[in-house]
């Protein structure tokens, strides 16, 4: 699985980096970005930042 965070959304508070670091890291635009695939020892703090987002930036596909 991997997730996908719409740069257009994203407003860079880095919640998604706090609950899931091992997938989510802010770049060089202050953006958060899915740098690693989804699995199954991170999919729940994975879907906890997808539900917590502010701004419901962050989607998953199989
Ligand atoms: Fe961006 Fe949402 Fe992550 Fe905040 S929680 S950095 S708004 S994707």
């Amino acid at each position: 699985m991997k997730a996908f965070v719409d740069e257009e959304l994203c407003i860079g508070c880095g919640l998604c980096c706090t609950y899931c670091d091992e997938v989510f890291r802010l770049n060089e635009d202050g953006k958060s970005e899915a740098y690693k695939d989804v699995n199954e020892n991170n999919l729940i703090k994975v879907q906890e930042a997808i539900d917590n987002c502010p701004v419901s930036a962050i989607s998953m596909e199989e």
